[in-house]
């Protein structure tokens, strides 16, 4: 980026130049991925499903013993400060928590006295326009061949980068990751899938993969359509054979899947129920905003 267009991001506390922000060399995020971290989107200036997002920040920190001394107040404080120093109108908030630096490199967790290292950065991207939103990705299955703590949100990702750049060789937008047969979720999305006989099936919430906070608006929309919900898990053969299959996150709201592995889902266009529940999410998500 160019002296022009330098974010201004926040470092423990404080707010510099994109340029001028620093982490100890030592931080054990950067060393051992020992960290939690968040995207919040923001649409016209707010942020959607915020006290969703840090209920699981909260439960992720604590699954980590990782102390979190900021409470949801001052923590909506510093991402209200940053949309504005960055004039963000659409795009997303990215917090980043991690144990610290310790001074040193060592697997065991440092005393307490070690200060957390909290780091946000904005994003400026086009949400509700995307052309993934409006034409369908296409997906590739890959192993997942993640840890087994998946609903713990830790910055761990070269797993899901691995995964998506197998998908991108492929000729596909992004991965959908499999174990047993059974499609866990996106790399970095969860997966759902509308039966022939109409329904709306997602896996249901366990270790095995990451609680999205859009997932959970999501089912209460399909509910309130009077959808019939299936929590559970199902594999890549019944989603080849789907009426529709779609995925759901904070940046990509509901965003149809069009093919699976080259196999065109239903007709091989983004379905009809994705595409009610992609403007109800963004219909309630602005309602919603703060
Ligand atoms: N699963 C994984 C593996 C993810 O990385 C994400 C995105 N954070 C999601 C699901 C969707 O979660 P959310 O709706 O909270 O963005």
């Amino acid at each position: 980026m160019d002296e022009m267009t330098q974010r201004t991001v926040y470092v423990n506390g404080d707010y510099v130049a994109e340029r001028d922000a620093t982490v100890s060399i030592f931080d054990r995020g950067f060393l051992l991925a020992d960290g939690v971290y968040e995207v919040s989107s923001v649409l016209g200036g707010k942020l959607i499903d915020f006290p969703g997002h840090m209920g699981r920040l909260n439960r992720s920190a604590a699954a980590l013993e990782l102390a979190l001394p900021w409470d949801e107040e001052a923590l909506l404080a510093i991402h209200r400060e940053l949309i504005r120093r960055n004039a963000l109108d659409e795009g997303m908030v990215y917090l980043q928590l991690t144990r610290g630096s310790a001074g040193d490199r060592d697997f065991h967790y440092p005393d307490a006295d070690t200060q957390p290292t909290l780091v946000l950065f904005t994003q400026a991207k086009s949400l509700v326009d995307a052309r993934s939103g409006r034409e369908g990705i296409r997906v590739a299955t890959q192993p997942d061949w993640r840890w087994a703590r998946r609903d713990i949100k830790t910055v761990q990702l070269l797993y899901p980068a691995m995964a998506k750049m197998a998908a991108a060789a492929a000729g596909a937008d992004d991965a959908w990751l499999v174990e047993d047969g059974m499609v866990t979720e996106g790399a970095s999305n969860n997966a759902w899938m509308l039966t022939r006989d109409g329904a709306l099936v997602t896996r249901e919430l366990s270790p095995a993969i990451l609680p999205g906070i859009t997932r959970a608006v999501v089912m209460e929309l399909a509910e309130a359509l009077s959808l019939r919900i299936e929590e559970r898990a199902f594999s890549v053969e019944e989603a080849r054979e789907a009426r529709e299959c779609f995925v759901t996150s904070a940046s990509s709201f509901v965003t149809p899947v069009i093919a699976i592995d080259d196999v065109p889902i239903g007709d091989g266009r983004p379905g009809e129920v994705a595409r009610r529940l992609r403007a109800a999410y963004i219909e309630e998500s602005r309602r919603r905003a703060l």
